[in-house]
């Protein structure tokens, strides 16, 4: 075929114009692009050889090369795939076949956004190599055909393109970029190692690029040996590539990439220290992972996911706004760091690789979100990493158990995140959560709570503090000690968030002891019901006066059965905040609604016994505040006024 002029199809041209006008940010991407299309290119080759193992010629190693040409400015992907006729090469570099593809650019046109991310997904990766050259020679021969077959296309990437026949001996594919003014910096071994190593380290091919010691000590004669640059694209020159065949043979070659991604290998060929490697390499710790997980998914969305479980927690596991720590990569291409849309916020600790078989190189974060695979992926992810955990919290082994113990002290409060954000997976959340108790200081599960529950006993009964000591001190226990009842103490700052989501386990409400009346329902038995109902009605001339005295204070005073040796203690009303979130809210800068709580006072404490005999109005009143203001730092609460509580201990101490 003589050479001959096309034109590019309108929307290549609209894609071309947005390449080299909106990808100049993100300039090395060109190279991921064209080594991923090499690599896909010996892929097919690898697949069409499976019914005709002469495809192969002489050649069955499939390998991609990465040359460039520092005296003409050259940069030059090679690969041994299938490469190309001359009618494919007008096809596949002249039009995008792919739908919809108009309608992209209609939407990208019409909101004048130029997200240069979204031009990867719709098959335009070859034409990135315009974004740092302004000449693209693509030089190919499809395997099979005659070395007279192969094809030279040539463009400057605006309006046309020209194609010609050349004689071609290798089958396979040379790009060869001409590289504009300005974009030297890519003329560099180092900087090329680093890009590819960066993107490409996984390709399963080996990339080779020539030693560096050939291209110091003969730096002229790093013209393309088997592709002439820069004005030598004559067709009568077409035949050099034989003769300067045996030159590349003798060059020295190096591969600079890993060339074997370990997630795409079987699991029977890795041992556990090359899992354990890999782990220290992807995520910078020296720490081994408390636990991975390495599977294939097939079905409607395929993928691998290699994902582990750190043991020790990183720095900035509390900034929600770093997430993640998952790789995505495309067909062992990668793609990003920290894909935070592949796992939920609450499992950001999970390090690892998602390499998917589905996606779109070059797909963009704002698409991740959207993308429906991407649900998928993450669903799937996510109920992998929770059967991981349950195995190490299940296990009969005393040292998975100590393994679990310790995985929860660091991650626990971000695993409680996700009873908020998990709907579907809350049910198992629930199992794996750990609490401190009065019956046990960490480690207690609701099923140990529920295998502890008194006959009758229909509650799980909580209570959140500041601190451990603060809740194991709280008056509002003493009622469940006296009855042997377990308490869980929550002390987490999530905790009172976690208790808005999580309102029952398998049937059994969660209340607070620090919330409305006490009802102990059925623990409590006729007998002790009756003396409580007298003792409230003893009482109510005491209550009465009290109410009146702290009116401004409290919304409620009444008498209680909770309190064994406490004289008093401050609730507030079910459904209303507790002092202690409104703490929490306060110290995150926020306002929390003023309201006021309930007094609840024990008849028999003699402090409320001596309040009851207590003469002039004045001095009834300075103890029922004392009463109330020590309620409250019972509680953990602060005192509005600390210097009149001690002016009013003072006077009564003094008599
Ligand atoms: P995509 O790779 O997403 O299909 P590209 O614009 O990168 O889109 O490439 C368009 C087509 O050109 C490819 O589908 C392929 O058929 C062909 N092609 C590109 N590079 C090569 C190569 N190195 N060898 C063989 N064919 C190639």
């Amino acid at each position: 075929m003589d050479k001959k002029t096309h034109a590019f199809q309108a929307e290549v041209k609209q894609i071309l114009h947005l390449v080299t006008h909106s990808l100049y940010s993100n300039k090395e991407i060109f190279l991921r692009e064209l080594v991923s299309n090499a690599s896909d290119a010996c892929d097919k080759l690898r697949f069409e050889a499976l019914d005709k193992p002469a495809l192969f010629e002489e050649a069955p190693n499939l390998e991609v090369r990465v040359l460039f040409d520092a005296e003409h400015k050259t940069i030059t992907i090679r690969d041994n795939g299938v490469g190309m006729s001359a009618d494919e090469a007008i096809e596949h570099l002249g039009t995008i076949a792919k739908s919809g593809t108009r309608e992209f650019m209609a939407a990208l046109e019409g909101e004048k956004k130029k997200d240069a991310n979204l031009i990867g997904q719709f098959g335009v990766g070859f034409y990135s190599g315009y974004i740092v050259a302004d000449r693209i020679t693509v030089e190919s021969r499809r395997a099979g055909l005659a070395p007279e077959q192969g094809v030279r296309w040539v463009s400057e990437g605006t309006g046309e393109f020209e194609v010609e026949t050349i004689t071609r001996a290798e089958r396979g594919t040379d790009v060869i970029l001409h590289l504009r003014e300005g974009e030297e910096e890519f003329l560099s071994a180092w900087k090329l190692k680093s890009i590819i190593g960066k993107y490409s380290d996984h390709i399963s091919l080996p990339i080779l690029m020539r030693t560096q010691k050939w291209e110091s000590s003969s730096p002229q004669t790093t013209a393309l040996p088997s592709s002439p640059p820069e004005g030598v694209g004559s067709p009568g020159e077409a035949g050099s590539t034989q003769e300067k065949k045996a030159q590349v043979d003798t060059d020295e070659w190096e591969t600079v990439n890993k060339a074997a991604a370990l997630w795409t290998r079987p699991k029977s060929d890795i041992t556990d220290a090359q899992y354990q490697d890999f782990y220290k390499q992807i995520s910078y710790d020296q720490e081994a992972p408390l636990a991975y997980t390495h599977n294939r998914v097939e079905g409607r969305t395929e993928y691998t996911q290699l994902l582990y479980v750190p043991a020790k927690a990183p720095f900035d596991l509390w900034n929600r706004d770093k997430r993640g720590g998952v790789k995505l990569y495309v067909k062992r291409v990668f793609i990003m760091d920290d894909a935070e849309a592949l796992m939920p916020v609450y499992l950001r600790f999970v390090k690892g690789v998602i390499d998917s078989a589905d996606l779109p190189l070059n797909v963009s974060r704002e698409l991740l979100q959207e993308s429906r695979d991407v649900k998928a992926i993450r669903e799937g992810c996510t109920k992998r990493v929770l059967s991981m955990l349950e195995d190490v919290a299940q296990s009969e082994d005393a040292s998975q158990k100590d393994k679990y113990a310790q995985f929860w002290k660091q991650f626990g409060a971000v695993l409680k995140e996700g009873i908020g954000e998990d709907f579907a997976n809350r049910e198992r959340l629930a199992k794996l959560y750990r609490f401190a108790s009065t019956h046990a200081d960490e480690g207690v599960s609701f099923e140990d709570y529920k295998q502890r529950m008194k006959e009758g006993q229909e509650a799980i009964y909580v209570i959140t503090a500041d601190s451990l000591a603060a809740a194991k001190a709280s008056p509002q226990l003493e009622i469940f000690r006296k009855k042997g009842i377990e308490v869980l103490l929550l002390t987490d700052r999530v905790d009172e968030w976690m208790l808005t989501h999580l309102y029952e386990y398998e049937g059994h409400p969660l209340t607070s002891v620090a919330k409305g009346a006490v009802d102990l329902g059925k623990l409590q038995d006729e007998e002790e019901k009756k003396a409580a109902d007298a003792a409230a009605e003893a009482a109510k001339p005491l209550i009465e006066r009290l109410k009146k005295a702290l009116e401004a204070r409290a919304k409620d005073v009444r008498a209680t059965t909770r309190l064994v040796d406490s004289p008093a203690c401050i609730v507030v009303e079910e459904g209303d905040m507790s002092g202690h979130l409104a703490r929490l809210l306060k110290q995150a800068g926020q306002s929390a609604p003023a309201t006021k709580p309930i007094l609840e006072v024990n008849p028999e404490h003699a402090l409320v016994k001596r309040l009851d005999s207590a003469e002039g109005s004045e001095r009834f009143d300075d103890l029922a505040q004392v009463l109330f203001d020590q309620a409250v730092l019972a509680e953990g609460g602060q005192l509005e006024d600390p210097a009149g509580y001690v002016r009013r201990v003072n006077l009564l101490l003094a008599g």
